[in-house]
């Protein structure tokens, strides 16, 4: 070959430029390595499913006609690293030019531009073709001493692809639907199955057992129910379009239980997470099916369901990417609480008696899958409000989830959930006592703990919690007009009240394994 070109796991976008024609002198070059599966403890279902798609991905551009040399994990001149094996291709075939897409992970971008470095070799870059927005897009559009809003992204955006736009005005009038939406689930409300796969990753899983790959969580790898190909991506998005989106607003912040509803963990909710990190999906075509849906059948898509759904693609989604860029690599490190408390051993286990943490995170580690508000409002509430070392709260979150890729990843969990950038990307911290999990979902019904006590041995853990964050971040939020009101409540209780908070909230700082 006259030209290698490199294939990252994460980008298995079969529209890219480069697979136009088929050109019998570039060899795609693809990898399974140790340094993937090794950099966080991960799922297994996440492990399965992005070698699984990998392994479909090189298998399509092999049937057309495109030259693939793929290594599997336990090949033995598999090096296990992604620039080792890039020297040896390059040893192999020393005449060859080298062209990679745009990682979007900073580790991988830098490893890649410090080998090239090293070797005094000229990488030629390549955009992904993915995403609707570019790395530096935040900083072209704000000013640099402007407040970074998603607001002002999310209808610049709407705008500049003219998605649900009446010519310059929002269609219906409103740039979001808030009001109508967040509602808590019905019990008797029938939620619709989600579209479930049955991909056999057997070979995989018995190699990664071989490779001794240590992984996190439950999986059946004769039946991975994720997509491994863009066949089922797009069965998933249709799938969506069709049974899930008439509900996807409305519902989008309710949590419920398997006792009151046989599909709790996955609702309204697309799981499209994985297929669009992956790449198998875009961004635009997701939205404009989503869209295409709504205006076929508004009788049964209200406006408020497809915009809160494009608000998160081409709103969350490209603004996260942005701020990853924008603040990496200094962002990593942020810690503006200082917290420094470890991570509680029942993220891992799911062994407490919080019903509300024991679900999410029992459904995460049999799904490898949360919804939002599940990993903003009840697991990363609780390490927020327990202190956590922000750390040990991006690991887990970067190993648990189907969909977690450190670009999206990061932001949402130091930034979105933790507040440890200070509140670049959140205007005030996401916290809350029991009343918002009470309001929300129905786990408080059954729970060890009683939602409605703030002290006394069966008071819920978040209602002390919430007290004692307010009150020990008192230097920090003072001027936050968004927290002022919390404060006067807390100024306003007697010395006596604020005293039997902070010890409660102490006592269970002291034993947050035994909660
Ligand atoms: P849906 O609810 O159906 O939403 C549709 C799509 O919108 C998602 O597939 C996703 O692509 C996009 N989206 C929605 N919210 C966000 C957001 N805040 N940021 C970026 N994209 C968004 N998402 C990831 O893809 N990877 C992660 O590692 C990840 N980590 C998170 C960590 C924390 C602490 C929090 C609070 C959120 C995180 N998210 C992450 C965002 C969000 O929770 C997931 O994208 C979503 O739950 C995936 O499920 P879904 O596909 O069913 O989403
Ligand atoms: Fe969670 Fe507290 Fe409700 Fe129990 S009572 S489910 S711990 S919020």
């Amino acid at each position: 070959p006259q030209i290698l070109r490199l294939i990252l796991g994460d980008q298995l976008n079969a529209s890219h430029s480069w697979l136009a024609e088929k050109d019998n002198s570039i060899l795609y070059v693809m990898m399974e390595i140790g340094q993937e599966t090794s950099y966080v403890r991960h799922h297994r279902q996440k492990v399965l499913v992005f070698f699984a798609a990998m392994r479909n991905f090189a298998k399509a551009l092999t049937s057309k006609g495109h030259q693939v040399s793929y290594l599997t994990l336990d090949d033995k001149n598999n090096q296990q690293s992604l620039t080792k094996n890039l020297s040896r291709y390059l040893k192999q075939y020393p005449n060859a030019r080298l062209q990679c897409q745009l990682p979007d992970e900073y580790r991988v971008d830098h490893q890649l531009r410090s080998w090239a470095g090293e070797q005094e070799l000229t990488i030629e870059w390549f955009d992904s073709e993915h995403f609707l927005t570019q790395r530096d897009s935040l900083e072209q559009l704000f000013d640099s001493d402007s407040k970074l809003l998603m607001e002002t992204f999310y209808r610049h955006m709407r705008r500049h692809l003219g998605v649900l736009m009446d010519g310059d005005s929002p269609i219906g009038g409103q740039w979001n639907f808030d009001s109508k939406n967040r509602k808590k689930l019905p019990k008797k409300l029938a939620v619709s199955e989600p579209l479930i796969f049955k991909n056999d990753a057997e070979d995989i899983d018995i190699m990664l057992t071989e490779m001794k790959v240590d992984t996190i969580g439950n999986a059946d790898p004769r039946q991975l129910s994720w997509p491994t190909s863009r066949h089922q991506a797009r069965q998933l998005l249709s799938y969506f379009c069709e049974y899930l989106l008439p509900y996807f607003g409305t519902y989008q912040d309710a949590m419920t239980s398997p006792e009151h509803h046989q599909h709790y963990w996955s609702l309204f909710h697309s799981r499209l997470s994985f297929a669009l990190n992956s790449k198998m999906l875009a961004p635009l075509e997701v939205v404009d099916q989503a869209v295409a849906s709504w205006q076929r059948n508004p009788d049964s898509i209200e406006l408020n369901q497809i915009e809160g759904f494009v608000r998160q693609i081409i709103g969350w989604r490209e603004y996260i990417r942005g701020i990853y860029w924008r603040f990496m690599p200094e962002y990593k490190n942020q810690n503006q609480l200082h917290h420094q408390r470890s991570l509680p051993a029942f993220y891992w286990n799911a062994k407490t008696n919080m019903n509300c943490v024991r679900q999410s995170v029992q459904q995460s580690l049999d799904y490898a899958y949360a919804h939002h508000i599940q990993r903003l409002m009840v697991t990363g509430n609780f390490a927020l409000l327990a202190g956590v070392d922000p750390d040990q709260v991006d690991d887990w979150y970067l190993g648990i989830y189907i969909d977690a890729l450190e670009w999206v990843e990061l932001p949402n969990t130091r930034g979105m959930s933790q507040y440890a950038d200070g509140g670049l990307l959140a205007t005030k911290p996401y916290v809350s006592s029991a009343n918002y999990i009470q309001k929300m979902s129905h786990y408080c019904s059954n729970c060890h703990y009683r939602h409605d006590q703030k002290t006394g041995d069966k008071a819920c853990p978040f209602n002390s919690l919430y007290w004692h964050f307010i009150d020990r971040n008192q230097q920090q939020f003072k001027t936050n007009h968004r927290m002022g009101m919390m404060y006067s409540v807390w100024h306003k209780k007697s010395q006596q009240e604020r005293e039997q908070l902070l010890e409660q909230a102490n006592y269970y700082l002291d034993h947050l394994d035994d909660l």
